[in-house]
């Protein structure tokens, strides 16, 4: 296959909590998953804003429990819906960060940063992720990363799909190709297995993250990958198993030490980070305890919860689970005896019910957990990256052949009924052309409004855009052709046309109004460039403070030394000392900050001191 791409990408799996970035090593033949700067494979998908600076990643994590207002997580729950959208409204209400209606009823989350309000929508979140991920790779490999593949859900709809690219292009990214993350989760299993198998082999890739939950069944034959159907709801992960949890000691709370928490964003915050841990550790244990000192008004709160408590608080969601698996065998056609791996990908795939749920229904089939879950979405990714970049000589030469979700049709008739043009999972990419025809005696206009969705009624389903035809009058019934395209990001491209005089019009949907304009998207990658400048200067400042700081006390811890006065006149003395008033005065934070450069002007000659100080001791030294 012809390599699209010049230079190197990278595979990014973007995730409601924890992100991880990988690449191909063309000279090892083999994926690396690339270590953040706190030395971790993951990184959670955090920014933070405070009155200095902006944190992303790991950094914004631990300071959550102080700052919850401006921490925004999550963002992977906003990308590509309404404000106004019940899923958007529901979660609003658990999170600590405030959520407004921005112009067309995007979602804006507002924050406090530097002492002034900023409102952000969830792609330039994302991008903000997605940039930490990129200087991580860029940090790893020793050269600038341009293009990236990066994962969503599968059952992603095509609005959240095209934010998630536009996140990619703030960020400075090129999205080179957005794939699933059970196909992903796939190439890194079926990499080794490929080999292994005679004929073709069946997975049901189960991958249940921290926001979202997938199903796929592939069928692996050679080097081709192909999907056979895909489930999911994008709206349930290892959250809601939290809040869940979260829920329960709230309560509790309200019975035992009569006080309700659940207006203050910081008890909340401090209690879900316990109650998430204490999730984790029912995944081996059968109870634990959650800790959470001074909670409330002077409360330490201390409580226990069993395996089979935490199972019961979530058993609706674990069969959900369960139906969405049996939705996906059915739509498969394929037999779960059949099935030859079943693949455990998303850190909620440990939880023992969900195993135990999954054991059963495939009739006591081993679950395959050898791959990390963590990791093997990144780490597809990053197959599928190097499979599609210039100077990837020695990867395998895979062939992925996805599937699209949801149907995608149009509103005919005057019961505005959904036509299905694309059935869901169809394998993308794909054209297919209907044939309809117009309504009325003389209509001139056709008005078509493009679906996606399985409800009957068309206004049911997810309005995508919508787009008019120009006809020549004349009786009902004059015939007319609408094609449907998806790429292979799973990007929709609608025609029609009137098939007497050959008119034809066209959208990408690219007017669905939650979409950024080009407009809007220059704006926020030159926002992005701003809030990079500020945080390289943050770091700048917070470099040559320290350095100063340091100095100050090398110079005090000097000057404390006996022959002191042995070794430096008494107007040296005096001018250290000055040295050290005036540097110790810039140190200062209560004082009005001075300009970077003074502070590194002033540190350079602090040094130059520093050293003509240390020097001459240590001359004092060696002749005495
Ligand atoms: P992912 O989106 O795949 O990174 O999954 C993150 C989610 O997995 C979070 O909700 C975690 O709390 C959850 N998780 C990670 N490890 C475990 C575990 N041992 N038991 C239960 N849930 C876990």
């Amino acid at each position: 296959m012809a390599k699209e791409y010049e230079g190197r990408a990278v595979g990014i799996d973007l995730g409601t909590t924890y992100s991880c970035v990988a690449v191909w090593l063309d000279q090892h033949q083999r994926v690396e998953i690339i270590h953040n700067d706190q030395g971790n494979r993951i990184t959670p998908s955090f920014v933070a804003f405070n009155n200095e600076q902006r944190l992303i990643g790991d950094a914004a994590k631990n300071q959550s429990a102080t700052n919850p207002e401006n921490t925004i997580f999550d963002a992977k729950r906003l990308i590509g819906r309404k404000f106004s959208d019940p899923v958007v409204q529901r979660d609003i209400l658990l999170w600590p960060f405030k959520v407004i209606s921005g112009v067309n009823d995007k979602p804006m989350i507002t924050v406090k940063y530097k002492g002034q309000e900023k409102h952000f929508c969830a792609e330039e979140i994302s991008s903000m992720v997605l940039t930490k991920m990129r200087e991580v790779a860029e940090a790893y490999l020793g050269s600038p990363v341009k293009n990236a593949v990066v994962t969503v859900p599968a059952y992603f709809n095509d609005s959240q799909r095209k934010a998630t690219i536009d996140a990619g292009t703030i960020a400075g990214l090129n999205v080179i190709r957005i794939i699933n993350e059970p196909t992903a989760a796939a190439i890194a299993y079926g990499l080794d297995k490929r080999n292994d198998c005679d004929g073709s082999r069946n997975i049901f890739v189960f991958d249940l993250g921290g926001g979202t939950f997938d199903v796929s069944i592939l069928t692996i034959k050679g080097d081709v990958f192909e999907v056979k159907a895909t489930a999911g709801n994008t709206h349930l992960g290892g959250e809601d198993f939290d809040n869940r949890m979260v829920n329960y000691f709230v309560e509790e709370l309200k019975k035992k030490n009569k006080v309700d928490i659940s207006q203050n964003p910081k008890s909340l915050r401090r209690l879900r980070t316990a109650c998430e841990r204490a999730k984790r550790i029912l995944s081996f244990a059968f109870v634990t305890t959650v800790e959470v000192d001074a909670l409330f008004t002077g409360i330490d709160f201390c409580s226990s919860i069993t395996r089979a408590k935490f199972e019961e608080l979530n058993m609706d969601f674990f069969n959900e689970c369960m139906n969405i698996v049996d939705t996906c065998l059915r739509d498969s056609k394929i037999y779960k005896n059949d099935i030859d791996d079943v693949v455990l990908v998303g850190g909620s795939s440990r939880i023992p019910k969900v195993q135990e749920q999954l054991l059963e229904y495939f009739k006591g089939k081993e679950l395959f957990m050898g791959i990390n879950p963590d990791e093997a979405v990144a780490y597809g990714a990053a197959v599928q990256a190097a499979i599609l970049s210039e100077g990837c000589k020695n990867v395998p030469n895979l062939v992925l052949r996805d599937v699209t979700p949801l149907s995608l049709g149009i509103s005919v008739s005057i019961e505005h009924i959904m036509s299905v043009v694309i059935p869901r999972n169809t394998s993308i990419p794909v054209k297919k052309t209907s044939r309809y025809s117009t309504l009325y005696d003389n209509q001139c206009l056709v008005n078509f409004l493009v679906y996606e969705g399985e409800r009957p009624r068309a206004a049911d389903n997810n309005l995508l855009g919508s787009f008019g035809l120009r006809c020549l009058p004349g009786p009902r019934g004059q015939p007319l052709e609408v094609c449907f395209s998806i790429d292979e990001n799973g990007i929709l491209t609608v025609t029609a046309r009137e098939i007497s005089t050959g008119n034809m019009n066209m959208i990408t949907i690219t007017n669905d109004k939650e979409r950024l304009s080009m407009f809007d998207i220059e704006k926020m990658i030159k926002e992005a460039e701003k809030y990079h400048v500020e945080d390289m200067q943050f770091l700048r400042r917070a470099k040559v403070m320290c350095e100063l700081d340091s100095c100050v006390y090398n110079m005090k811890k000097a000057l404390k030394k006996k022959d002191v006065n042995l070794i430096l006149s008494p107007q040296e003395i005096a001018k250290i000392n000055n040295a050290i008033t005036v540097a110790m005065d810039l140190l200062d934070k209560n004082k009005k900050e001075k300009e970077i450069d003074v502070l590194e002007g002033y540190l350079e000659e602090l040094e130059r001191m520093s050293k003509h100080l240390i020097s001459k001791a240590n001359n004092f030294i060696f002749l005495g």
